[in-house]
């Protein structure tokens, strides 16, 4: 690897504009450098991923539903046209806000006004054994990964004579009954029992477990009670064990070990149980909550760090309506970002800036094929039309009208058809060592 520290990013084009530098196109980065566009800024967007990663729709990818390209977006493909926007791929590492510097594996650079948006990853809550065997899913290739594993357990079970043998391969047990968790195991009890026993006639599918662990009394946590109600009943009628009130202790590659509730066999255990803040060095500890998200104003400023913004899953914002700080959604990323898109010209101007406030609009949660629940502000749904208004969202929302397209298309065709058709099984081709050294080398 190059030393970042002794070179600047190259290739940046010269620019007398205010210099807007953000790490990470998430929700929030890529939505404010969007806005920022052939705007009197310029703008340079960083993020270790070439593309955008729509995350809703992760667990569709996981269960088959979905191809990776249907839910990821070139970066670069968004910014032609706009000569004020680079975009680089680089990990950042950490920056110095006394010489406004942010430095990355690709070289350094300074800036005027520096965002944050850098999201958050997997939370284990300290256990190395979990962190080290489950399958986690915060990002797109750790879905295509859970995917190519259930599909591979299935095609090594079907060798296996004994049923007894079978069960650890064909079992899936899921842990956090947040939506995740919730339409991952809709997803998963929709593939069990359409898909895989045509599949795998061989194989006796009563024999597949799909179990929702959650730790807390109920599930889909900040959604009405009615909407968790029918999730619980939607998810019992497809077949899925849910386990309330139910705390994994311990996990080997094989068993998941329950406090007080005995031991369940399986080798597929998805992760999806919390997350935490990405972090780069250079700010203090005092910047920092307890559960690692960094504390922000009413702007999204960072305390004593003038110049310096955090958004979206980062950051925690307390305000009057929200004193725990606002929900980790991508709503909250969005608005931050539109909010600050807002404050920077305002800045530049020398006028008074916008206080952020939340607008909620809603949350909802599929359970399988064709039910789903909705709460909006004015009113809460269930069932099929409830479905439909997720479908409707979820395409709203979806980046590039091709991938809308696709979409569309994929739903229709499972819908109609019941058969997802997206099983193969494509591994990567094992890298050679010189071809391993010549990509280091590279970076
Ligand atoms: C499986 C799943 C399902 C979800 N479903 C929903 C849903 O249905 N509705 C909803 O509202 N929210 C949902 N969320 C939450 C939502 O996706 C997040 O709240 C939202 O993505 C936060 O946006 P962000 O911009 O803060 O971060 P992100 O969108 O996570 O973006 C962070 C970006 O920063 C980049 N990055 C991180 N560290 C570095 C670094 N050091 N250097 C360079 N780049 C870096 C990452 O590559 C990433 O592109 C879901 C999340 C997950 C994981």
């Amino acid at each position: 690897m190059s030393d970042f520290l002794s070179h600047p990013l190259p290739n940046i084009p010269d620019s007398d504009l205010p210099k807007v530098v953000i790490v990470g196109a998430g929700f929030a980065g890529l939505k404010l450098a969007m806005k920022l566009r052939k705007k009197r800024f310029q703008v340079i967007l960083l993020d270790k991923h070439n593309y955008h990663q729509f995350q809703p729709l992760f667990y569709q990818v996981a269960t088959a539903g979905l191809e990776p390209s249907a839910i990821s977006f070139p970066l670069r493909k968004v910014f032609h046209g706009s000569n004020n926007v680079t975009f680089r791929m680089a990990q950042v590492d950490y920056f110095d806000p006394k010489i406004k510097r942010i430095y990355t594996d690709v070289g350094y650079i300074d800036y005027t006004y520096l965002v944050l948006a850098m999201g958050a990853e997997t939370n284990y809550f300290g256990n190395k054994n979990i962190e080290e065997t489950s399958s986690p899913m915060k990002t797109v290739s750790e879905a295509l990964y859970i995917r190519n594993k259930i599909i591979s357990n299935y095609e090594r079970a079907i060798n296996i004579e004994r049923s007894e043998d079978r069960k650890s391969l064909m079992n899936v047990v899921i842990v956090g009954g947040g939506p995740t968790g919730v339409e991952l195991a809709g997803a998963m009890a929709d593939l069990r029992n359409n898909v895989f026993p045509k599949d795998y006639p061989e194989l006796n599918f009563h024999n597949m477990k799909i179990v929702l662990i959650e730790a807390g009394p109920e599930l889909l946590g900040p959604m009405s009670k009615t909407s968790k109600e029918h999730a619980l009943t939607y998810l019992q009628s497809l077949g899925v064990e849910v386990m309330l009130n139910t705390l994994v202790k311990d996990y080997n590659g094989h068993k998941v070990v329950l406090a007080d509730k005995g031991t369940i066999e399986t080798q597929t255990l998805l992760w999806a149980a919390g997350i935490k803040p990405n972090t780069i060095g250079g700010l203090e500890l005092e910047n920092y909550a307890p559960n690692g998200r960094i504390f922000v104003d009413d702007f999204s400023e960072i305390k004593d760090c003038p110049g310096v913004f955090a958004l979206g899953d980062i950051s925690l914002m307390t305000q009057e309506d929200y004193p725990k700080g606002h929900p980790q959604v991508a709503q909250v990323a969005i608005q931050q970002a539109v909010n600050l898109s807002y404050n920077l010209h305002k800045i530049e101007e020398g006028k008074e800036k916008k206080a952020f406030k939340y607008k909620d609009l809603g949350s909802m949660a599929t359970v399988g094929r064709k039910l789903a629940v909705v709460d909006l502000p004015f009113i809460k749904f269930q069932g099929i039309f409830a479905w439909f208004t997720w479908l409707f969202v979820h395409l709203m929302a979806i980046l590039g009208v091709k991938n809308k397209l696709f979409i569309f298309l994929d739903w229709s065709w499972n819908y109609l058809s019941f058969d997802p058709s997206l099983r193969l099984l494509i591994k990567p081709k094992a890298v050679r060592p010189s071809e391993q050294k010549a990509l280091t080398e590279e970076r």
